[in-house]
């Protein structure tokens, strides 16, 4: 009897052992299961605060920077510049006449416009740049470690491959540059309007062109 009753606890107790075995495996599971849940929810909250992040200085039609970073950007390079006297050039430009294209093309087609003419302009532009849409046909870009003649140069030559992309496919589209170099005694203030006066000169001079002040 004391036998019988010792293989029986035995038994039990190894019954016993089996389920907290196969519980302890289904624990793991469920356990590996939260974990690459987890994992995959941490992947796709920071894809998409990665997204947040670029769509927030992003101008959404242009794919370049918006105004909000264009104005961070400026901010921290005029300072750098102030501090270590380095070069730094502003370049602002205008689609002529773009009114005048979205009335007679509409306004899908002055879209369309507006995105050929920043990948046109970013070829010509150097890595360090900062392109952006200042707003509706009007862009800005900041050109580190460059004087006004260079930057004056390279607003030529981004005006010129405008102009030539559009009368190869027999459109009048064109834009007007202004161009300055930052001065020691500058805020970003008079930076920026000096900026606008040069491309309020280009327009006043009859548009397609590049004026420097
Ligand atoms: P100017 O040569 O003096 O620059 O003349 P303009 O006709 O280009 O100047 P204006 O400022 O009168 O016109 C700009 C036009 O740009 C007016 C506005 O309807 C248009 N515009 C602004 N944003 C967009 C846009 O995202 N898409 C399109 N298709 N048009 C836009
Ligand atoms: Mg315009």
């Amino acid at each position: 009897m004391a036998d019988d009753g010792g293989v029986k606890k035995t038994e039990e107790l190894q019954e016993e052992l089996d389920v907290l075995k196969k519980e302890n495996e289904e624990l793991k599971l469920l356990y590996e299961t939260i974990v690459k849940h987890a994992t995959s929810l941490e992947n796709d909250l920071e894809k998409k605060l990665r997204e947040i992040t670029v769509m927030s200085v992003t101008d959404s039609l242009t794919n370049i920077f918006n105004r909000r970073k264009f104005t961070d950007s400026l901010l921290s390079e005029v300072s750098k510049a102030l501090k270590n006297g380095t070069a730094l050039s502003l370049v602002i430009f205008d689609i002529d006449n773009f009114k005048q294209i979205n009335d007679k093309y509409g306004h899908d087609y002055g879209d369309f416009v507006l995105v050929t003419s920043v990948s046109i302009i970013k070829k010509v532009l150097l890595n360090n740049s900062v392109f952006a849409r200042w707003g509706g046909d009007e862009f800005t870009i900041l050109m580190p470690g460059i004087d006004a003649q260079q930057a004056v140069k390279i607003a030529q030559a981004a005006r010129e491959e405008l102009h030539n992309h559009y009368l190869n496919i027999h459109r009048e589209v064109s834009c007007s540059f202004g161009v300055t170099e930052l001065l020691k005694e500058d805020s970003v203030k008079s930076f920026i309007v000096r900026a606008d006066n040069a491309l309020y000169e280009a327009k006043n001079s009859g548009r397609n062109s590049v004026k420097n002040l």
